[in-house]
């Protein structure tokens, strides 16, 4: 089997495969290329994915995923490869940085109305890059090196969602030069408003939603006096913004567009995430109860969710039967039932139910996790290693996926590997340095004269990060 190196994998796009870190050229030019953006983009991900912020949950991510790829084949280039990812952050804001990495925060998540007014924000997020609007501003810097640069982006989305922070984040930038570049925000604005609707409209939501959002937004904010959510500190949202929107929107037909299941449950989800076990039993047992607000079928899952947590196993086991008979056939929902089935501690019958749920949602990681975590627990290593090499294919840079095939190969005694799989765990996870002792340890255990040269490889590149990264 090929084996992709640390190296590929880092470089999605195309780029040079040479001595030391991939050449960007004369990046003091006004325009970056695309590959030099996704770059800056790969290594402010890297910075994300280290934080405590990043909300590591394959659900929501997933979700977002689906919903933003369906708003990026509406858009000027449906080919670049978009990553949307949430942070656990319940102020309200979402954030675009070079390259097609789309931050949501979970604030927006849960303060939106309807799938629509999420779709209308992605919108504008993906706008903001196909325009190349950050790029633009961090071109417009000077930096000399893509770490340099991949700090300057960091430093601009700071400074514009809080500037306090952005005081500590903007040491070795100049603030005078950014304060310029901020000034071409309300251009960029009302050009990702315009953009993003257009998509919006192809990719048929209620464009209706936009307007009506911010205007929420605007109104809301005006009661908080000064504590501005961060949204509107990154997208300014003016009288004038609001109207030219509506200006565009109101001749067109109001259609109402049902929110999709997913979209429900990932904010159930979220809801539930924000209290203890006990009191989200309470809040979704009273809103079935009520039977007049929101979904049934959502607060069911939240129920049996709740159930879960607080260890009422039988209560979940009825509550899930009744959900399955309610709702159509969902991944969230089997995922559920599978993590009630392995409570309910029946393995034989919850290997079963993976097998089949897997074989209906090849591509439901949180399924693929929970399946090859049994599949681990039951001794059967090899067909967990199996099941997750496959999934690595389609998703490189999973760290959960690359944990769990470095337990597999632990229990296997297969030294090497293990060490390998838990350094590309870490390297994604921007821990470059415990990537580089696991990969010492690998070299340590021996291999094969393949095995240790992509090894002496990986541990070339991840120094030389390393290195980039304390000199800046
Ligand atoms: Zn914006």
């Amino acid at each position: 089997m090929k084996k992709l190196t640390l190296l590929l994998l880092l470089c999605l796009s195309p780029c040079a495969v040479g001595d030391g870190l991939p050449d960007l050229g004369d990046v003091s030019q006004a325009v970056l290329t695309p590959v030099q953006e996704r770059q800056i983009g790969q290594q402010s991900m890297m910075q994300i994915r280290a934080s405590k912020q990043y909300l590591d949950d394959a659900e929501i991510n997933d979700y977002l995923n689906q919903l933003g790829s369906r708003l990026v084949e509406n858009s000027t280039e449906p080919g670049l490869g978009f990553e949307f990812f949430s942070l656990n952050d319940y102020s309200v804001n979402a954030f675009a940085m070079p390259g097609g990495f789309i931050g949501v925060n979970s604030g927006l998540l849960l303060i939106v109305q309807s799938e629509s007014e999420l779709a209308s924000v992605l919108g504008h997020e993906i706008a903001h890059v196909t325009q190349h609007h950050l790029a633009r501003m961090v071109a417009g810097q000077k930096g000399d090196s893509l770490a340099s640069m991949a700090a300057i982006a960091f430093a601009i989305l700071a400074a514009r969602s809080n500037p306090q922070a952005a005081q500590a984040a903007m040491t070795g930038v100049q603030a005078h030069s950014m304060q310029k570049q901020l000034d071409f925000t309300r251009t960029h604005e009302q050009e990702a408003d315009r953009i993003g609707l257009e998509i919006l409209q192809k990719s048929n939501f209620n464009i209706h939603a936009m307007p009506e959002f911010l205007e929420r937004l605007q109104k809301a904010t005006r009661l908080l006096d000064g504590n501005m959510p961060g949204y509107l500190r990154t997208h300014p949202i003016t009288s004038e913004r609001v109207a030219d929107i509506e200006n565009r929107v109101h001749k067109q037909p109001y259609r109402l567009i049902e929110d999709s299941l997913d979209f429900q449950l990932v904010r159930t989800k979220l809801i539930a995430a924000q209290k203890n076990a006990p009191d989200a039993i309470t809040y979704f047992s009273d809103a079935l109860g009520a039977q007049k607000h929101g979904n049934p079928v959502a607060q069911r899952y939240g129920l049996v969710g709740a159930l879960l947590r607080n260890n009422e196993i039988k209560r979940a086991e009825q509550e899930l039967a009744i959900l399955r008979k309610q709702a159509k056939s969902n991944p969230m929902i089997e995922t559920l039932a599978g993590q009630v089935k392995r409570a309910a501690k029946n393995d034989a019958d919850a290997l079963a139910f993976y097998r089949t749920a897997v074989q209906n949602y090849p591509q439901h990681r949180a399924l693929i996790y929970d399946y090859a975590d049994l599949l681990l627990q039951s001794n059967q290593a090899e067909d967990a290693i199996k099941l997750l090499t496959e999934q690595l294919v389609r998703h490189p840079s999973d760290t959960t996926l690359y944990s769990l095939q470095a337990h597999g190969y632990a229990i296997q005694g297969k030294r090497l590997e293990q060490h390998q799989a838990q350094a590309y765990a870490y390297a994604w996870q921007g821990n470059l340095f415990a990537a580089i002792e696991q990969l010492e340890l690998a070299k340590q255990a021996g291999g094969s004269f393949y095995q240790l040269s992509i090894v002496e490889t990986d541990l070339r590149e991840l120094r030389e990060m390393a290195e980039a990264r304390g000199k800046r």
